[in-house]
């Protein structure tokens, strides 16, 4: 089937009045038809983009203010407290808070940075082993409780060319994250072979991801949970980075459930 534009006008007609002759033309207007279409979805990308970005600067003005209010609270809370005890208290929120705020507004710069295209990317060689043991004590010292960051060492070692800075970001995100939400049991990290590309994952034994939450994850300032992921110092920005780094290197990235429970993140770059 083909869109066309038909016009004619009637030349003929026999003794009683019918047409027998019609003149005119047929043009294929299938392109412009798809020309028309292809601009409606221009338009109605350009609103949604448009509705997420407003959607986006009244939750960071909301994520700023909560901190922002317990700083400018406490702070003039401490200079009316006497009690040794109740100061260090509470110049323990403020330094909660500040950092949380540090990070909030860290997450966004990058964030906006990415998606305007103007972060800067230095492509160099990275070894994947090297980077990938070097994540793995960073975080491993970083753990309270006895959780174990194990690195799974493939048996053939890969050389990624890519930014290192972004992704030590991106797995980093990842294992703060699987730290985050285990309690008990191991968050192991590593890479593989997968045809022509990389696939790196990060797993871990905690408190998994609902199914159906699964893909909205990603989306800025979504928590499952979101007093607990304030409590553990989320800022709700960490996945949606990941999922911009992943973007740039025109990669792919997928979460699925831990078949011995928890989650798993599998991110696949080109090498
Ligand atoms: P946050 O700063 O809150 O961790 P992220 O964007 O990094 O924000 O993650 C979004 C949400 O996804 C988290 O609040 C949490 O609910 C969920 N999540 C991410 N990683 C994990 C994980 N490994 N296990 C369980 N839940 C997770």
């Amino acid at each position: 089937y083909k869109w066309v534009d038909l016009k004619g006008v009637a030349q003929e007609f026999d003794e009683r009045g019918k047409v027998t002759k019609v003149l005119g033309f047929i043009a294929d207007i299938q392109k412009r038809r798809d020309d028309e279409q292809a601009l409606i979805e221009a338009k109605q990308r350009a609103e949604e983009s448009d509705r997420l970005k407003s959607a986006f600067l009244a939750n960071v003005s909301h994520e700023i203010r909560t901190p922002l209010n317990a700083i400018v609270g406490f702070s003039e809370v401490i200079a009316h407290t006497e009690g040794e005890c109740e100061r260090e208290e509470y110049l323990d929120i403020v330094k909660a808070n500040s950092n949380l705020l540090l990070h909030l507004i860290n997450d966004i710069l990058d964030l906006s940075r990415i998606e305007s295209g103007k972060m800067e990317f230095i492509d160099e060689n990275i070894q994947m082993d090297e980077l990938c043991e070097e994540l793995r004590q960073m975080h491993q010292m970083r753990i309270k409780n006895d959780v174990k960051v194990i690195f799974e060492r493939p048996a053939v070692s890969l050389t990624i060319v890519s930014d290192s800075h972004r992704l030590r970001q991106l797995y980093s995100n990842l294992i703060s994250n699987a730290i985050k939400y285990t309690e008990k049991g191991s968050i192991t990290l590593g890479y593989k072979l997968k045809g022509n590309m990389m696939e790196g994952y990060v797993r871990d034994t905690g408190s998994g991801i609902p199914k159906e939450l699964r893909e909205r994850v990603f989306e800025p300032f979504f928590r499952v949970d979101k007093s607990r992921s304030r409590k553990l110092g989320g800022v709700g920005l960490g996945l949606a980075l990941v999922r911009e780094i992943v973007r740039v290197h025109d990669g792919s990235i997928a979460v699925r459930s831990n078949p011995s429970g928890g989650t798993v993140f599998d991110v696949i770059l080109p090498l």
